[in-house]
């Protein structure tokens, strides 16, 4: 019922922030023309970035394991804009059928955005960590990333026409502590997956990044921590460095990928996008700041 609850919560708070249909003038499309896939595209930030490619003139395959929300979406979107694929991200068959499935409905591959992920069984402490869990949450978020830029390579490089490969890491890989230990790997040596790719693929004017977000309301992160969107939001918001602007969005993720793949980050590679607030790099229990104009 809570992981339920949640869906239905976060898909409300992402539906009120990114459904509104935003009419971007053909002027400042920043994508147009060109074909994504997008992993973990029927909910969350996947979701919200299919949306905004959309808005920008892309046309986007969402591949997801959730087919009714997956078709959803692409129906919402127009069966001109969106296509949707059952992808599970472990899978190479299902990865490569994906990617081939881009080429064939809409011609090439120009984004692969490598989103979807888990963050496996509740665990609290190493302690009582399960190692099928471990390896299941290594499966989908870092084999499911090699798998979705190792197919994207195979269409981008032939077709020499560029091409931009996004994961998704997060904050837990500058912060210890802040996932779970699978979870924490995985996204660590997503970042190492993102510059070893940028660097071989560079010769073909294809770049790789990723974005690390901070917390943001979704199935996933609320499902972990049993939150509904309310109470992950103030959550969120006591342990934030950024105050005063309204909290972290899956929007705002989408806006960064957006930023990555477009002209806009022509010459950017290899680098990890942190969306967080500038908590990676603050402490702000431990900051000799303090608010001047109080005193
Ligand atoms: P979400 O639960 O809304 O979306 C995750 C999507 O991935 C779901 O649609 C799910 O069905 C899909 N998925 C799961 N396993 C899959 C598989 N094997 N194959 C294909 N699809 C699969 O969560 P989200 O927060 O939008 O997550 C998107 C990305 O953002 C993830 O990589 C996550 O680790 C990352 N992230 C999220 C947060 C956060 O606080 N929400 C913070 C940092 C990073």
């Amino acid at each position: 019922y809570t992981q339920q609850h949640n869906r239905t919560q976060a898909r409300k708070a992402t539906m009120a922030r990114s459904t509104s249909t935003v009419v971007v003038p053909a002027s400042s499309r920043k994508l147009e023309g060109k074909v994504a896939v997008i992993t973990g595209g029927a909910s969350g930030i996947g979701e919200s970035t299919a949306r905004l490619f959309v808005e920008h003139g892309a046309r986007v395959v969402v591949a997801d394991i959730q087919d009714e929300a997956g078709a959803r979406i692409c129906a919402e979107l127009g069966a001109d804009n969106a296509s949707y694929v059952h992808c599970d991200v472990t899978s190479e068959d299902d990865v490569a059928a994906t990617v081939d499935h881009a080429v064939a409905t809409f011609g090439a591959l120009d984004i692969m955005f490598n989103n979807a992920a888990v963050c496996g069984a509740a665990c609290y402490s190493i302690r009582e960590g399960g190692k099928a869990d471990f390896e299941h949450v290594l499966a989908v978020n870092l084999v499911g990333p090699f798998l979705g830029t190792k197919h994207a390579a195979r269409v981008m490089v032939p077709a020499r026409r560029g091409g931009c490969i996004v994961g998704t890491a997060s904050v837990a890989v500058a912060l210890a502590g802040a996932g779970p230990y699978a979870y924490t790997c995985a996204k660590r040596a997503l970042v190492a997956l993102t510059e070893n790719a940028a660097a071989e693929l560079g010769r073909h004017g294809i770049r790789v990044n990723c974005v690390s977000p901070a917390g943001v309301a979704t199935p996933l992160a609320m499902g972990y921590m049993g939150l509904d969107t309310e109470a992950f939001e103030q959550a969120m918001e006591a342990v934030a460095n950024l105050r005063g602007v309204g909290g972290l969005r899956a929007d705002d993720i989408a806006a960064a990928v957006l930023f990555l793949a477009s002209d806009d980050g022509r010459y950017i590679s290899g680098q990890n996008l942190f969306v967080d607030g500038g908590i990676s790099v603050a402490n702000p229990s431990i900051g000799m700041f303090k608010d001047v104009s109080e005193t």
